[in-house]
């Protein structure tokens, strides 16, 4: 639970006909309606999908405030059915509960889910985005943007702390899925040396010939020398033993929630490594959809998604200032977005932050 700000509305779906179980959680609407996509995926209970709605739901709202966008977070994570089950009955249901909610809450795809499940949504919801693209217009697949967002943020930071371009640089890049290979393409045309882990070896053997990376073992990876990291797969990838040992001297990557516990991002920051905060960076994907959902033109994303590298610029200079990790920057920065810094009970910010941020 967000001691700082809890969660609005919590909604429990449960529909025997369809298969839909599941939450939609709203964390917060104080800067528009509550976006964040729907995941479909695994759960051993109850218990754990809730609370991953509710971390999930709050990540996204740090994430819109930070990006700029007139929304603000919510999440929704259903239960894959144990049983064979139409999606088609599933999400017209899901529809149907995003549609109760009057706008208060905005879906979109993520894992688990795709553009073929949000058009069914469509069907049913107004308050849905990743849905099939039209010509010229924002929507669909939004992990290119999310690409371009991390690979500029990426730029930054390797000026920044390595002094260098990414060309020459070694890139470890974990998971290339929809963003990882996105990123792999720009990374390998910067003239960025490869180095993937992925669990699926069709989608391994495919970045291996496209870019002629080297493939290493996903146990193995976080301790590789390599001048950067790019977790594009799990959540939480940085617990306290890989930050101890981490050998990469940046990480920057699209996966959400890269941090297992807050003190990681002090641990880290302590050993110098330059940790560029994952809903700063990974944003882009956000903002095609909020494009959609609001009516915005391409080029307007394109702008947006260009101001991250920017922004994680401020945050790493305000953490400089102040002395504070880029990750606790980037959260003190995206509350100050909400407008309720005020509220904030994290420990006393330093006298250089508060002259600065006050
Ligand atoms: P994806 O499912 O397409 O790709 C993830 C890849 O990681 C898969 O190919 C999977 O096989 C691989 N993988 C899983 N476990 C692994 C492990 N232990 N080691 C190596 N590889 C592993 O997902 P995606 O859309 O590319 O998103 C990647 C991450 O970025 C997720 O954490 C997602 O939440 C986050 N994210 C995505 C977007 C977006 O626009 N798609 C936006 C913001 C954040």
């Amino acid at each position: 639970m967000d001691e700082w700000m809890p969660p609005e509305n919590m909604v429990r779906l449960d529909d025997p006909a369809s298969g839909l179980r599941g939450f939609i959680a709203v964390h917060s609407t104080a800067l528009g309606p509550a976006a964040g996509g729907c995941r479909l995926w695994r759960y051993p209970g109850e218990g754990a999908a809730s609370g991953d709605a509710l971390r999930l739901a709050a990540g996204m709202t740090m994430k819109n405030a930070l990006a700029g966008l007139p929304l603000g977070g919510g999440k929704a994570v259903l239960m894959l059915p144990e049983v064979p089950f139409s999606r088609e009955h599933l999400f017209r249901a899901f529809g149907d509960a995003v549609e109760a909610l009057g706008g208060r809450y905005v879906t979109a795809e993520d894992v688990g889910t795709g553009v073929e499940d949000m058009a069914i949504v469509a069907r049913r919801s107004a308050h849905v985005a990743g849905c099939p693209q039209a010509a010229g217009q924002p929507g669909g697949d939004p992990s290119p943007w999310t690409a371009r967002g991390v690979f500029r943020s990426m730029e930054v930071a390797a000026r920044r702390h390595l002094g260098r371009s990414l060309d020459g640089l070694t890139v470890v890049v974990q998971g290339v899925g929809h963003v990882g290979f996105a990123l792999c393409e720009l990374l390998h045309a910067a003239g960025a040396k490869l180095v993937i882990a992925e669990t699926r070896s069709d989608l391994a053997a495919r970045a291996a010939t496209r870019f002629g990376a080297d493939l290493v073992s996903t146990r193995a990876i976080t301790q590789l020398r390599a001048d950067i990291f790019a977790p594009c797969a799990l959540e939480g990838v940085l617990d306290v033993a890989v930050a101890a040992t981490l050998q990469a001297r940046v990480v920057c990557g699209a996966a959400n929630n890269q941090l297992a516990v807050p003190e990681v991002g002090e641990m880290v920051a302590a050993r110098g490594v330059l940790y560029a905060p994952d809903f700063l960076v990974n944003a882009g994907g956000i903002i095609n959809v909020a494009a959609e959902y609001l009516g915005w033109s391409q080029a307007e994303v394109a702008t947006r998604v260009d101001a991250i590298a920017p922004r994680l610029t401020e945050v790493l200079d305000l953490a400089d200032a102040c002395g504070v990790s880029s990750a606790r920057a980037a959260t003190i920065a995206a509350r100050q977005a909400i407008g309720t810094a005020g509220r904030l009970s994290a420990p006393a910010l330093s006298v250089a932050w508060q002259a600065r941020c006050a």
